[in-house]
């Protein structure tokens, strides 16, 4: 299972990294609308940074999500139920693993149960 530790904490840091490039994408939408005179009613400008900024809060929302569900991945090593089918008990496959190494389903019960 030191495959599995090493591929999870390459993810982590993956996931850490693209959480850090969303929260300067954030700062920046932020700062460029505290620049603009915002009358979001009536100025298209501001409705799009108003969107844009629903966008990446809803991404950066995700992105610590995974983490969250790296750390349990890893948790889940310790305890030593990695790897084992969350709903159905059976091994997860080692390919899905490989691909989504944080996955807490087998990929039967994943299309079953999306
Ligand atoms: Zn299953």
């Amino acid at each position: 299972m030191s495959d599995a530790r090493s591929r999870l904490a390459a993810e982590r840091e993956q996931t850490l990294a693209r959480l850090a490039s969303l929260t300067g994408d954030f700062d920046s939408v932020v700062a460029a609308s505290l620049d603009t005179n915002a009358d979001d009613e009536h100025d298209p400008e501001g409705t799009t940074i108003a969107f844009e900024r629903s966008q990446i809060g809803a991404l950066i929302g995700q992105v610590r999500h995974h983490v969250a569900e790296i750390d349990a991945a890893v948790a889940r090593l310790g305890a030593g139920t990695y790897g084992a089918c969350e709903r159905c008990g059976l091994p997860i496959g080692e390919a899905r693993l490989e691909a989504l190494p944080a996955a807490r389903t087998c990929i039967g019960c994943a299309s079953l149960h999306p």
